[in-house]
């Protein structure tokens, strides 16, 4: 990003003594705002919404907040005075952190600490990303579409509505470390602390497991998901469906959803980048005489002004028949080629006009030819 960095205080719309939990609203407020799949139009939604992470990554923690206090965004630069290592969350991953409610103490305290006193449950995982691949037409390509697809996946438990935990059954302290989640075993003068082998080091184990997903929270389901395929998407082109993966264990966060897409291929028009081609064949009469020919685009017909002595091969552009840009760059072109048909199957009077056409001409008319024959007398010597 060449352009100059804003101040992280201004990028959250708060003072500079905001307290956290200010800091937190202000997030909150803004990241559903500027949510890329919020805003599919807005080539610039991914900038905005990874500027906001990046503040709120900052300004959350206290010492990466000292430093930028203290240095401003030179505290982060490569090389910089501490923290350039350090590289920033994953805005996405800050997103699903604060909203599923974890917050993000335990996050990044993990990160930064190795794990240890991390309030994060460990049963309490996210779910996997998954990665679907699907065909869709050039047309829906071109215009938009909304698409459903059905995929299997493992899916919120609706027996136990994601918990593990059978109805009236709760998560309670775990009897075998007290809930500390570390159990200590003495060897000789060493204290020795261990993660507890019931619970894992949750701290809290489920009184009574649901039956239908084991406890799991999670069960294989075909879902449906909905998907919004925005106009002038390339091929190979990959959207994250947030929050559409597998479910997180035990009431963990979900993983997303990829879709990747492709674009079958068109029975007349072949694409590159925005711009379209095809082939149309015109009559040898028309090439020869000019006139007005019918020229498919993707929204019905469009005509195009042949003039006399059209060559067969020759390329039209149709300005702006193309693609829509993606990006809201405008439109593509259409290329037209025109195939010069000669006629074949001539009936006897057709035969007799063309003859007389030919005698007519002589060798006057072929200015491709002679030009041709000139510069291939040398290899016929
Ligand atoms: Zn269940
Ligand atoms: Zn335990």
């Amino acid at each position: 990003m060449a352009t100059e960095k804003r101040d992280y205080y201004e990028v959250l719309g708060i003072a500079r003594n905001a307290t956290g939990e200010e800091v937190k609203r202000a997030y909150r407020k803004l990241a559903v705002k500027v949510h890329p799949d919020k805003n599919p139009d807005d080539p610039r939604a991914e900038e905005k919404f990874k500027e906001l992470g990046e503040a709120y990554d900052v300004l959350m923690d206290a010492d990466k907040r000292a430093a930028y206090d203290r240095f401003g965004h030179a505290a982060f630069a490569p090389g910089g005075i501490g923290f350039g290592r350090e590289a920033f969350h994953d805005p996405f991953e800050i997103f699903r952190e604060v909203f599923s409610g974890t917050g993000f103490g335990g996050g990044i305290f993990e990160t930064f600490f190795g794990g240890a006193g991390s309030a994060r449950t460990e049963d309490q995982r996210r779910g996997s990303d998954l990665r679907y691949d699907m065909e869709i037409k050039l047309e829906e390509a071109a215009f938009g579409a909304t698409k459903q697809i059905e995929i299997a996946k493992l899916d919120t438990c609706d027996e136990c509505g994601g918990s593990g935990a059978e109805a009236g059954s709760h998560r309670i302290g775990c009897p075998t470390c007290g809930g500390r989640g570390q159990v200590v075993s003495s060897r000789g003068f060493f204290h020795i602390s261990q993660t507890c082998p019931r619970c894992r080091g949750a701290g809290e184990i489920i009184e009574k497991p649901c039956q239908k997903c084991r406890g799991e929270g999670r069960v294989e389901k075909l879902s449906r998901v909905k998907l919004q395929i925005p106009a002038g998407i390339r091929e190979g082109t990959r959207l994250r469906s947030l929050g559409n993966g597998e479910a997180g264990m035990s009431g963990g966060p979900p993983g997303d959803l990829y879709v990747v897409v492709h674009i079958r291929e068109h029975k007349i028009f072949q694409r590159d980048a925005d711009d379209l081609y095809c082939e149309v064949p015109i009559p040898f009469s028309v090439a020869a005489l000019g006139g007005e020919i019918d020229v498919p685009t993707l929204e019905g017909r469009a005509h195009l002004k042949v003039p006399d002595g059209t060559q067969s091969g020759q390329m039209f552009k149709l300005r702006g028949k193309g693609i829509v840009n993606v990006n809201g760059h405008g439109h593509g072109d259409l290329f037209a080629r025109l195939i010069v048909e000669v006629p074949s199957h001539l009936n006897a009077d057709q035969r007799r006009k063309l003859e007389e056409f030919a005698a007519l001409c002589g060798e006057d008319n072929t200015p491709m030819r002679k030009g041709f024959f000139e510069r291939a007398k040398e290899f016929f010597k």
